[in-house]
């Protein structure tokens, strides 16, 4: 038997309160979902930027017509798609999910790893500090949601649920969740 106060029984102390607080805060942390958003065509406007840089630069287009992904800096400066930024952060306000980011970085054009960290950081500040996946194997990945244009990359193989997102640049398909509004609207329904 361990030595007790049994004095103390029915007053918590105020170090009862915290320990309690502490463990619901770490529960809360366990039981949320995982959300992972993929970048291009989810959260950045990949195929506006390439279209502007074939608009400016036409030997751009002929050179990376069939590979815009390789365009030297295209991920730096691309606009985010349209009330991405703001369902991110109102989504990472609301702390209903645990959000991160799951992205295929081209294999032959390295810089564009440099150049997506650089955006995250730019647009998100600290919300997907140290939460950054590059990966061609999404199926790999353990969470409840992914966020995705394509089905490419593991996506379809993804261990919990697929949420289309967009249009879909392989089959011009307009996903389930066309924009933001449409897929913020449904990750708030889950968590009610
Ligand atoms: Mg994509």
């Amino acid at each position: 038997m361990h030595n007790r106060d049994i004095s103390r029984i029915g007053s918590p102390t105020q170090k009862d309160y915290e320990r309690t607080q502490q463990y619901t805060k770490s529960l809360h942390e366990l039981l949320k979902p995982i959300v992972y958003f993929d970048m291009d065509g989810v959260l950045v406007d990949f195929k506006g930027a390439f279209e502007e840089a074939f608009r400016r630069d036409p030997q751009l287009k002929a050179t990376y017509q069939d590979n815009p992904d390789e365009i030297p800096g295209i991920f730096r400066d691309a606009s985010p798609v349209k009330g991405a930024v703001e369902a991110v952060k109102r989504l990472h306000d609301q702390d209903a999910y645990d959000l991160y980011i799951a992205s295929t970085s081209p294999w032959d054009n390295p810089e564009a790893l440099t150049d997506k960290l650089h955006w995250i950081k730019h647009h998100f500040g600290d919300i997907f500090y140290k939460r950054v996946f590059f990966t061609h194997h999404k199926n790999l990945l353990v969470g409840d949601y992914l966020v995705d244009d394509r089905t490419e990359r593991g996506a379809d193989q993804f261990s919990g649920t697929l949420l289309p997102f967009g249009i879909n640049p392989d089959t011009g398909h307009v996903n389930k969740y066309p924009d933001w509004e449409a897929l913020e609207s449904q990750l708030n329904q889950v968590t009610m």
